[in-house]
């Protein structure tokens, strides 16, 4: 499986991480700062994939109960790194997140209350009037309901980013920029180490965190995982003159969302429904070359005026594109490949894998050191499908509406 022929390198790391997004960087964090020694590759930058690209928003209001347990420790994580990386520029903004729901849409989210409350997760419905006066900028219909996260809000992938990334040098991971992974060298049922630039690495452990260029690595193994990618995009806008008071808004009437930005703007972003998926992109491949249908951000705005009058006319000053990928049931991937425990692999984050990215890569680094994670994961299994249900989950069509319906 390995692509070169020569022997495998003695590597001095205790894991060898593939893939430097939010979801590599947070597994090499975790691991270091319990000891280990890790060696990360990251084919382009740090950050380059989707991690940049994402608005940052964080709940914990999801769809099942591992989802809900795994955000509520990541929201905790997410309140602890600003300490632990605030001497590097980083804190989480913790101004809420609001969920808002046309009377049709709320009818099918009110069947996930006794699910919050048997989590403990903390919520508050508020009609129109009440989201009115709590937030004098936001103009909901009147027949409008949210739902609430209290300790919801967001990070600035501009901030995060750096500061994870320094922190994992100064815990000494070893960070190779610019190193593209070819192939995993796999033998005996058990992974032995990859092929990355020529050289030959070998390590105990290897943690796949390569996100869209997942399957493209594990069909040159012979293995595939049900996991497709859609493009998506987001924008910021030109500076208010006051910073804008508001939660982070998950404004699913309008197809869009926003939240405050830094420098006294707007982010808001949304997906583009009918564009087809993007199928099984090559090792070369990088997500600047995608480009967002022309005007939309604009349309996007638009959309969102009517609930955020101040939108009106303020010019958008930043867009980014890239992709989000779902699994076939819509949860994320995460644990060891089938057939291969020392394979441990992060992927299918929805539109939310900025959020996951504490806990994952707490989860990330629990297996890799003793096995024995603080949450019982399997609902994440990737061996919980069939090569039949992986087969035709990838060799269907599909559009991003027909993906499941997963914000943040
Ligand atoms: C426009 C947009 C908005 C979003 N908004 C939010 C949001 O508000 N909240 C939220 O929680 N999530 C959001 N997301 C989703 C979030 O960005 C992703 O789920 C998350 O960044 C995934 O992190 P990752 O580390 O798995 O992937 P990535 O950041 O893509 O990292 C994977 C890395 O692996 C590297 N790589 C791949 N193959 C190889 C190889 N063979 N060798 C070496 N390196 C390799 C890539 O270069 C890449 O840097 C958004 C996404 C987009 C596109």
């Amino acid at each position: 499986m390995l692509a070169s022929a020569k022997p495998a390198a003695k590597n001095a790391a205790d894991a060898l991480i593939v893939g430097g997004g939010v979801i590599g960087l947070s597994a090499a964090y975790h691991l270091a700062r319990a000891g280990s020694r890790v060696t990360l590759l990251e084919k382009g930058a740090v950050g380059s994939g989707a991690s940049s690209r994402a608005g940052g928003i964080i709940t914990a209001h999801l769809w099942s109960k591992t989802g809900i347990a795994a955000r509520k420790i990541s929201l905790r994580r997410f309140n602890e790194l600003s300490e632990e990386l605030g001497d590097y520029g980083y804190r989480f903004q913790a101004v809420g997140c609001l969920n808002l729901f046309s009377p049709a849409e709320w009818a099918a989210r009110k069947q996930l209350l006794p699910l919050y409350d048997a989590c403990a997760v903390p919520y508050e419905i508020l009609d129109a009037a009440a989201m009115r006066r709590r937030w004098s900028l936001l103009k909901p219909p009147a027949d409008a309901l949210g739902l609430f996260d209290p300790l919801g809000g967001y990070s600035e992938p501009a901030d995060y980013i750096p500061a994870l990334t320094r922190r994992c040098r100064d815990l000494g991971v070893d960070i190779r920029e610019g190193v593209t992974v070819s192939a995993f060298d796999i033998r005996g049922g058990r992974i032995r180490g990859v092929s990355a630039d020529g050289e030959a690495l070998s390590a105990e452990r290897v943690i796949c965190a390569a996100h869209s260029w997942t399957n493209r690595l594990l069909t040159a193994a012979g293995r595939s995982l049900p996991l497709k990618s859609f493009v998506h995009q987001r924008y910021v806008t030109a500076p208010l003159q006051n910073a804008p008071a508001l939660p982070a808004v998950n404004a699913n009437p309008y197809g869009a969302y926003f939240r405050p930005a830094k420098g006294k703007r707007i982010l808001l972003g949304g997906e583009t429904a009918a564009r087809a998926e993007f199928g099984n992109p090559p090792l070369a491949f990088e997500m600047d070359q995608l480009r967002a249908p022309p005007g939309f951000g604009d349309s996007l705005r638009e959309q969102v005026q009517p609930l955020l009058p101040l939108l009106a006319g303020l010019p958008i000053s930043d867009e980014r594109v890239g992709l989000i990928s779902f699994s076939a049931d819509g949860e994320p991937l995460l644990g060891a490949l089938p057939g291969l425990p020392n394979l441990l692999l992060g992927a299918a984050f929805h539109s939310g894998g900025f959020a996951y990215n504490p806990v994952a890569g707490m989860l990330l680094a629990q297996l890799a050191s003793s096995g024995a994670t603080m949450l019982d994961i399997s609902a994440f299994s990737p061996a919980r499908f069939s090569a039949a249900e992986t087969a035709g989950y990838l060799s269907a069509e599909l559009r991003q509406r027909d993906a499941f319906s997963r914000r943040h």
